[in-house]
């Protein structure tokens, strides 16, 4: 028989100092800061307040340095730098960064999958869309025409593994605005469980990633915005999971007395005038917020239907007509919900 060799003095050591480290009782963190133009709110469980500081400081740098990366808001964040390249002419095969390859890679994946109701190229229209929300007006047909010109999400095209990206139109502008939050939130819950602290909620302005359950919990409480007449409160249980809700009352515009969100309709180039607002499930908060995004554009109908064929997707859609509300959810929807008062 082999013998095993004893441990060394400064092994055992080790082991005796990292047990204690883990036997330490848990404590409850919370942290809340602006980020993306909403609050990033980060509540952890870590054995002392040193190690959920630095967790949580490495968190929101990394909420910083993707903002760099994705944002369509900053002229000089990557994304807009990429975006920019088209103003020559189509460009082929530049090189981006991991983040920048992965999060457009996914983006065009749903817009081939949902033919163009989750669209990343909609930029400029959306650009059109946020003036006239400013300034109350629609906008004409003719700058219309002229946005659409530069939109179509067969011309972006993503290698996820070179890091290589083209653009096949003239003036393209892309917008990760339904995606980029959600692959955020993933990005810190992966951040926080690097740094020790695996048991861990981020919420960004309502969409929301949890890792492992709060100790002695089996997983996370996450209370969904209520939308609707009849709207209360959802409660979802979550265990490494992700929640993201699109389409809600508070983000609308209204131009002669039509209610338009700021998702827009690909089809019209207009905010959806449907009241509309979509909450999906998934394992993960880029699927989770991509979506919702579609499944708004789809309506309720549309869309329960197609969530309920993703695996791992579940979604509740409530669209609302009058002073009546009507809500479709997918089958396993109701597995994840911990409370309902109303429905
Ligand atoms: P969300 O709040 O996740 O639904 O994302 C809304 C944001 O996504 C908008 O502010 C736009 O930046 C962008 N967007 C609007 N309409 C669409 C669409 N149909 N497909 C993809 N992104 C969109
Ligand atoms: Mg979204």
């Amino acid at each position: 028989m082999r013998k095993l060799p004893l441990p060394s003095p400064v092994l055992a050591l080790t082991v005796l100092a990292l047990s204690s480290a883990c036997t330490a009782p848990l404590r409850r963190f919370e942290a809340s800061r602006s980020k993306m133009g909403t609050s990033f709110r980060v509540v952890l469980y870590a054995s002392s307040a040193e190690l959920a500081e630095e967790a949580i400081d490495a968190a929101y740098a990394r909420v910083d340095q993707l903002n760099a990366a994705l944002s369509d808001y900053e002229a000089d964040s990557e994304l807009s730098r990429l975006s920019a390249a088209s103003d020559a002419g189509a460009v082929e095969g530049l090189h981006v960064s991991e983040e920048l390859a992965t999060v457009l890679a996914a983006a065009r994946h749903w817009a081939e999958v949902t033919d163009g109701a989750f669209d990343p190229t909609l930029g400029p229209l959306v650009r059109l869309w946020r003036r006239s929300a400013r300034q109350g007006e629609l906008p004409s047909e003719e700058r219309l025409e002229q946005a659409r010109g530069a939109v179509g999400w067969r011309a972006l095209e993503v290698d996820r593994e070179r890091l290589l990206v083209s653009l096949r139109e003239r003036e393209m502008r892309l917008d990760l605005g339904g995606i980029a939050k959600g692959y955020t939130l993933d990005e810190c819950v992966r951040v926080l469980a690097e740094h020790g602290c695996g048991r861990a909620l981020v919420d960004g302005g309502g969409d929301v990633v949890v890792g492992d359950a709060p100790p002695g919990e089996q997983g996370w409480r996450v209370a969904v915005r209520p939308f609707g007449p009849d709207g209360e409160p959802l409660v979802l249980e979550l265990v490494h999971a992700a929640v993201a809700t699109s389409g809600d009352a508070y983000r609308y515009v209204e131009i002669d007395g039509l209610r338009y969100s700021h998702v827009l309709d690909p089809a019209t180039g207009l905010g959806l005038v449907r009241r509309v607002a979509a909450t999906v499930v998934a394992r993960d908060g880029m699927t989770a917020d991509a979506l919702a995004t579609a499944a708004c554009v789809m309506g309720s109908e549309r869309a329960v239907d197609w969530l309920g064929e993703l695996e791992g997707i579940e979604g509740r859609v409530v669209e609302v007509e009058g002073d009546e509300s009507v809500a479709e959810e997918t089958r396993g929807f109701a597995a994840r919900v911990a409370d309902r008062t109303a429905h």
